[in-house]
């Protein structure tokens, strides 16, 4: 009886154990499933990292160019409209930035100091105007719009509706306003010399692709506001 009991409480625990082992490694063996998913899951997670910081450098100027030509419409890249309060008239119907106002008038000024007569054609133009503009002058010419837009940006994408750009002509020579012939003009060969003195850049020379070469279209960059603006343009070149 002795023994018997003995085995008995030999055997109780015995039993115990088992019970108690059965769920335990069920437990363990998910644990274990879970920690390899887990282990795969972040090694995945790692080596895309790691590639990501590998390409980074080598695709970095292809995809920030990739970006802004999907941003693009026939070429043009899209420009908000300056807000009212921000424009000045420094001549009857020519409205531009007021940051660029000084820059503008003290580069006519220095022009004619050297025997050279800048005109300014145009300035700020609504995105209105310039849906006039973009339709009315495609139907007139007969033009589709991918034509049209290589003369002339569409609503919502023209550097005009910032304020900060300007087209110039010479005011001896005006037949070559808004002709590719201005090229040939003093005004332009002065500009061309001085006008990055007074923070004032080419927008669409003879390399860029989409849009015509445009000898009398100048942007104003001298402000943080107006680099804000063409960041996306100028990041391109
Ligand atoms: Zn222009």
């Amino acid at each position: 009886m002795e023994q018997n009991k003995d085995l008995d409480q030999f055997d109780i625990p015995l039993a115990k154990r088992t019970s108690l082992e059965t769920p335990s490694s069920i437990f363990l063996k998910k644990l274990l499933i879970l920690f390899t998913f887990l282990l795969l899951f972040f090694s995945l997670v790692a080596l895309r990292m790691i590639r990501n910081v590998e390409l980074k450098p080598l695709s970095n100027s292809n995809s920030e160019a990739e970006r802004n030509d999907s941003n693009r419409i026939l070429g043009h890249l899209p420009y908000e409209e300056i807000s009212k309060d921000k424009l000045v008239l420094i001549e009857p119907n020519i409205e531009v930035h007021v940051d660029m106002r000084d820059s503008l008038l003290k580069m006519r000024d220095e022009a004619k100091k050297d025997g050279i007569y800048l005109v300014f054609l145009s300035g700020y133009r609504s995105i209105n105007l310039q849906n006039e503009i973009f339709y009315s002058l495609k139907s007139i010419r007969n033009q589709d719009a991918a034509e049209r837009a290589r003369v002339s940006a569409p609503p919502g994408y023209s550097e005009h509706s910032t304020g900060f750009a300007i087209d110039i002509g010479d005011a001896t020579r005006r037949e070559t306003d808004f002709e590719t012939e201005f090229e040939n003009t003093d005004a332009f060969r002065w500009l061309t010399k001085n006008a990055t003195k007074f923070h004032f850049k080419l927008s669409f020379n003879k390399n860029n692709k989409y849009i015509n070469y445009e000898p009398w279209h100048w942007r104003y960059e001298g402000s943080i506001e107006a680099l804000k603006v063409f960041e996306a343009s100028n990041r391109e070149l």
